[in-house]
């Protein structure tokens, strides 16, 4: 039955309709990127992590309150064996439009069968080089081949639009921008360079000396391919939209330190440990396990999304600090 009291859409203090949803299902990755910090695939899944039952209530407790997509990410997403059962169920509540999943795509041709079947329509896989040497170094180990792989497969799939993730980073993946915005040129992919954000604890000179604005990324791409198109976008998107001309894809920058996007921001994240996180770059998250465990935890945690969307910051933490979790451990 429908509570007359509860708001149909989740709005925080400074009048920002909430509307995307991201949840980190494991911390745990078989990559290991610099920027991130992960748990190895070789930890057993944490104690307390979330369950299908917990990841359905979640989302239905969000849908009641006007939330429309859900995004699944982590750590890696696919090295959960629930997810597409998790997806299933989303894609079965009301007012869910959209099923996502960002992922490094290593274990996609292996899945998307299962993937397919629960409802994903879109697919985010990050690669930030195609040099094999480089990419094994950026990823700590990384085969670049079966990444490729994922999104000749995705292109297949027709799970357009196909987007790429790229963090830009300076000493790391610097000689492999053009070669990345390249692939935007024949195919209808969507490469998005994104700044690298201090979430991993590094030490303030490592991470100032590897930031790599996106101006920087976009002036070396001009240089290159020609004065970019601008391509129009919803203005809550987070990235900036260009394309090569003639291009069949296109080039999106994400700049939230050098031109944050936090006044347009649509998101509210769950934390693979039942936290309720209102923003990725300030520390303050609720502890939804009580809500979890309730009698009713559908009406126990739209309660905790209405608190969240109250404690939502206007900004993120931007400056480098010591966080209190990395990436991984939050969702990216
Ligand atoms: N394992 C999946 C993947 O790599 O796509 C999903 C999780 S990962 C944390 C999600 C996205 O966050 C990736 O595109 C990754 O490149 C990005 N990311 C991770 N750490 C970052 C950082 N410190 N700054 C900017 N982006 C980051
Ligand atoms: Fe793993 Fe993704 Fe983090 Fe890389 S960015 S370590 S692939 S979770």
């Amino acid at each position: 039955m429908q509570n007359l009291e509860r708001p149909t859409v989740l709005m925080d203090r400074f009048g920002r309709i909430i509307r995307d949803l991201r949840i980190s299902v494991t911390p745990r990755c078989n990559f290991h990127c610099a920027y991130c910090d992960p748990l190895t695939d070789a930890h057993p899944e944490p104690r307390g992590i979330l369950s299908v039952q917990d990841v359905d209530n979640f989302v239905r407790a969000s849908a009641l309150l006007g939330l429309d997509a859900a995004r699944f990410t982590g750590g890696e997403p696919l090295l959960r064996k629930e997810l597409p059962q998790m997806m299933h169920n989303a894609r079965n509540t009301p007012g869910i439009k959209d099923i996502a999943i960002t992922t490094n795509g290593t274990m996609f041709r292996r899945r998307h069968k299962e993937l397919l079947e629960a409802g994903l329509n879109r697919i985010n896989i990050s690669i930030d080089a195609l040099n094999p040497s480089i990419f094994r170094q950026a990823t700590g180990g990384g085969d670049v081949k079966q990444v490729l792989d994922a999104i000749d497969l995705a292109l297949e799939l027709n799970l357009h639009p196909v987007k790429l993730n790229a963090v830009s980073m300076q000493g790391i993946n610097h000689t492999e921008l053009l070669d990345l915005a390249r692939l935007s040129l024949e195919q209808p992919l969507h490469v998005r360079f994104i700044e690298y954000m201090h979430l991993n604890n590094s030490d303030l000179e490592s991470y100032n000396s590897a930031f790599l604005s996106g101006a920087t990324v976009k002036a070396q791409i001009e240089a290159e391919y020609g004065t970019l198109e601008v391509v129009p976008t919803d203005p809550s998107s987070p990235a900036r939209v260009y394309k090569i001309p003639n291009s069949q894809g296109s080039l999106g920058f994400i700049n939230p330190i050098s031109e944050p996007f936090c006044g347009a921001c649509s998101r509210m994240r769950l934390t693979a440990d039942r936290k309720v996180r209102p923003c990725l770059l300030t520390d303050r998250e609720l502890d939804a396990n009580a809500a979890f465990d309730s009698a009713n935890p559908i009406e126990a945690l739209i309660d905790v999304l209405l608190e969240a969307a109250h404690k939502k910051d206007r900004m993120g933490d931007l400056l480098p600090k010591i966080r209190e979790r990395t990436m991984v451990a939050i969702g990216g």
